[in-house]
């Protein structure tokens, strides 16, 4: 069932279940921006269905004490990758710079380009990054033991499961999320609990922590994680207010896309690839130093997360994707505020908590670095 074929999927939905029925327990939930836009699939509706509001309410009625969206969590990526990628333009670091959010594809990288593992940028993925903050910063604002909050990531995304695992995502030897369910296996507890999920009234997420912007729903798909950092590291770098949020030139659905955005009399040169072979064929032309991009966008799955092996199953077929990749644009058309430095309850956080985006306090919590590891 993983694009990547990599992975087989492990139920965790027990230990959710045990996780809910446990009263020690303060259990936080958190969804992943692709699933809103599938997940209504499996409940009989047609493919691009948004059920934002269905989804949170459907995961109030399981019994989650808090329902948060990971988009904050993509949201807090944008700002520190945007600001890595300026300070190693400006600061001679490595270029081009990778995004990092995908655990299938920096695996790959750590056990086939071992040589290569300064690259990839240093953040957490979204949803480490949520769940870092959850054990942090909420728990200790709703006077919360952190060893009694449980963080549950709904994810599309068997890769997921191992990386909240990962020691090099931990802190002080403790992984700020505790068990990763899928698309699939959520819906399966929806139908087990008897909820009538297209009956459901809309609901909306858990605040503070709650405010997302539209940059961050597109992380979803294929080009949305490069498109939602450009939307912030123009306006940093230029100091001008962006006309046009949208940078449809790093859209589509081509395994491996390019652009050239230009900035303050010069081109940032932007590469895209998802699907592990496209991605092998931009690290060979890197390790070869003829790579002409200042940052790459790769994803392992074909489409992006909403092509994910936690997904409901597409089998291959391209107008599925289409659909769901179209929601998230529609989403993101449809918000407020559409870049993440832009997002109020983002600001607050840096504000009250966090300090600078990559800065020290960021660092210790959002930043990682990763080991060469045996080639398999
Ligand atoms: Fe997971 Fe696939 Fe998304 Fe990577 S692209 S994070 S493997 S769902």
């Amino acid at each position: 069932v993983c694009p990547t074929a990599a992975l087989t999927e492990v139920n965790h939905v027990p230990k959710v279940w045990e996780a809910l029925n446990d009263p020690e327990k303060f259990v936080v939930v958190q969804t992943a921006p692709a699933i809103r836009v599938a997940i209504g699939e499996l409940f009989n509706m047609p493919a691009g269905s948004i059920v934002t509001g269905k989804l949170v309410a459907a995961l109030r009625k399981l019994g989650f004490d808090r329902v948060f969206d990971t988009d904050f969590g993509a949201d807090l990526t944008v700002m520190e990758e945007a600001k890595e990628l300026i300070h190693r333009i400006e600061h001679g670091g490595r270029l081009p710079m990778l995004t990092s959010c995908c655990p299938a594809w920096v695996s790959f990288i750590e056990h086939q380009f071992p040589d290569l593992v300064d690259v990839p940028s240093t953040c957490k993925s979204p949803h480490i990054m949520f769940g870092t903050i959850a054990n942090t910063f909420l728990a200790k604002k709703l006077n919360i033991e952190p060893s009694k909050v449980t963080v549950v990531s709904i994810m599309p995304c068997i890769a997921k499961k191992a990386e909240a695992a990962r020691t090099e995502l931990s802190i002080d030897d403790v992984n700020n999320v505790d068990i990763v369910i899928t698309t699939r296996e959520l819906a399966a507890m929806i139908k087990e609990a008897g909820i009538d999920f297209d009956k459901l009234q809309d609901e909306d997420f858990d605040h503070p922590l709650g405010e997302t912007s539209g940059a961050s729903v597109i992380f979803g798909t294929t080009g949305g994680v490069i498109e939602a950092t450009m939307r912030t590291a123009y306006e940093w770098l230029t100091g001008e207010e962006l006309k046009k949020v949208e940078f449809k030139q790093l859209r589509g659905l081509e395994g491996i896309r390019e652009a050239a955005i230009p900035i303050n009399g010069e081109e940032i040169r932007i590469g895209i690839a998802h699907g592990l072979g496209n991605a092998r064929q931009l690290l060979e032309e890197i390790r070869s130093g003829k790579s002409k991009y200042h940052a790459i966008e790769i994803m392992a799955c074909p489409g992006g997360c909403i092509g994910g092996g936690g997904q409901p199953f597409h089998h291959g077929n391209e107008d599925v994707i289409k659909k769901r990749q179209e929601a998230l644009y529609k989403e993101d058309k449809n918000k407020k505020v559409r870049q993440s430095h832009k997002n109020k309850e983002i600001l607050e956080l840096y504000e009250n908590y966090l300090g600078q985006p990559y800065g020290k306090l960021a660092h210790e919590l959002l930043h990682t670095r990763y080991r060469p590891k045996e080639r398999i």
